[in-house]
């Protein structure tokens, strides 16, 4: 054997036998799709089963596909939870799209690491464009500078990392020791998020204030300032607001006009946490819930949310790149590169490795277009809207907040019964039940300490029919009168 050359059997697998399993895969992946409704939405399994129906140590010889694929069908897919399944509408519901998940497909087989732009140009190149056309797509500034990461979780952290270096501090430097108290802010609806990204900083829980909001699960923004005011006063260092569009529970949209005010007169950083309901301004008439974000230091939005991207997928924009590598620039001998005018996106946050996650992105803007995306948000918006209005019309159902998007919270609230702990118990029996269906998935959350039950639309395969169902499964659960015709 000639010594460049490695002995075949300790190659990859053979081009003929991986296209012979990429068919089978295409095949098995097709039929999931098609077949999906057939499938119960929510898992029905119990904890340890699917550990105890795998063998404890890995095959000796390599098996077949097919062996891996049976496997899959037997033991993977009745424990899934299936976020692809139309019946999926709890939490944020969401789309891996058939062009998603081709792109995510060719971004595997590439298998390249962009963390220069030397180690794949067209990653960071592709990135920057693709982020540019949804920047535009949501009406939003294509001048700001976007990143992709793996979750809103990461985005925000990234980005209250450059707004804590931006506070002057210099805490890159000398770390938080014999530093004022830094403090953040962001509505009482604020995503759990918001909370890590401040305890992984150093803030602390006690460094974060949570402003109430009003009926609306809107920021008040008067209270705010008041918080401000208090901190200052007592010597500790206010830097960053969060404000929120589309929160998790309500999906409330924060007043930001008003809190970039706030934050231009007291020089803090915004953060603009728009993971859900970002996209929804790809449809012009939703663009309300973004004025005053073109005032943001930085907005985060998920195209694995509600951008039909597998996940993940997370969009991290900022108009002040430069605060993202004064916080996280820092380069080894070992990644100095001589491609001067390359933007290195390792110089914009803490991780060093990235997935080329643009390729799935680019593709659903190929498939679908602005006007197709836009087209079915907004059918997402009408179903959301329908049963709302099934919701309201019906003597035993209430609505805890308004429907700006495709999310409805809503409760079963029999006339006459007003014991807040005796409707927690009917409606999260309700939830049980309805869970049990295996025709849809619903979640729940508390609203001002009300319990209540949450739909949300976000799957592209998702009919008026489904929507209605689930309707029908929370008045048959609760023993209430079905919906009207
Ligand atoms: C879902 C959500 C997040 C968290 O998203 P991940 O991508 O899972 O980290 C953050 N903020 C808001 C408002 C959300 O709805």
């Amino acid at each position: 054997m000639n010594e460049n050359q490695v002995e075949p059997s300790l190659s990859d697998m053979p081009d003929d036998e991986f296209r012979a399993a990429l068919a089978q895969v295409s095949n098995w992946l097709a039929r999931y799709r098609e077949n999906i409704r057939a499938l119960p939405v929510l898992a029905q399994t119990s904890p340890g089963k699917t550990e105890q129906a795998l063998p404890p140590c890995p095959p000796a010889k390599g098996e077949p596909v097919e062996a891996w694929l049976k496997d899959v069908d037997d033991i993977i897919v009745p424990a899934m939870t299936h976020w692809n399944h139309p019946g999926f509408m709890a939490y944020f519901a969401v789309t891996g799209s058939a062009p998603g998940i081709l792109g995510e497909m060719i971004s595997t087989a590439f298998n390249v690491n962009g963390m220069l732009w030397k180690t794949s140009p067209a990653l960071t190149e592709l990135e920057r464009v693709v982020l540019r056309w949804y920047a535009s797509a949501m009406g939003l500034p294509t001048s700001w500078f976007g990143m992709i990461t793996d979750t809103a979780s990461t985005s925000t952290l990234v980005a209250l990392t450059a707004a804590r270096e931006a506070a002057g501090l210099n805490v890159r430097e000398d770390g938080l020791s014999a530093k004022p108290a830094l403090v953040l802010y962001c509505s009482e609806e604020a995503h759990s998020s918001v909370d890590k990204a401040a305890l992984v900083l150093g803030m602390g829980m006690r460094g974060i204030r949570r402003i109430p909001s009003d009926d609306h699960f809107r920021m008040r923004v008067d209270l705010l300032e008041e918080e401000i005011g208090r901190d200052l006063a007592a010597q500790r260092r206010p830097f960053a607001v969060v404000a929120t569009v589309g929160t998790t529970s309500a999906t409330g949209v924060d007043p930001v006009p008003q809190i970039a005010d706030v934050c231009r007169r007291h020089g803090l950083w915004l953060h603009v946490d728009a993971a859900y309901a970002g996209s929804a301004a790809v449809a012009p008439e939703f663009r309300w819930a973004l004025a005053g974000c073109e005032r943001a230091d930085s907005l985060v939005t998920n195209p694995h949310k509600w951008l039909f991207t597998p996940i993940d997928c997370s969009a991290l924009f900022t108009a002040r790149p430069d605060a993202f590598r004064n916080a996280f620039s820092l380069i080894p001998e070992y990644l100095r590169t001589d491609a001067s005018g390359a933007v290195d996106m390792m110089d914009y946050s803490f991780q060093l490795g990235r997935r080329f996650r643009a390729v799935k992105l680019w593709f659903v803007f190929r498939y679908f277009g602005t006007d197709g995306l836009a087209e079915r948000i907004r059918a997402h918006v009408g179903l959301g809207k329908e049963f709302a209005s099934s919701v309201d019309l019906h003597p035993s159902l209430e609505r805890l907040a308004p429907a700006h998007f495709s999310v409805v919270c809503f409760r079963v609230h029999p006339p006459g019964l007003d014991d807040e702990a005796e409707l927690e118990r009917i409606n999260t029996e309700v939830l049980r039940k309805v869970n049990a269906s295996g025709d849809v998935f619903l979640s729940h959350t508390k609203l001002k300490g009300r319990y209540c039950l949450r739909l949300a639309v976000g799957h592209l395969q998702t009919r008026a029919a489904d929507v209605r169902r689930a309707l029908e499964l929370v008045c048959s659960s609760a023993g209430v009168a079905p919906p009207a015709a």
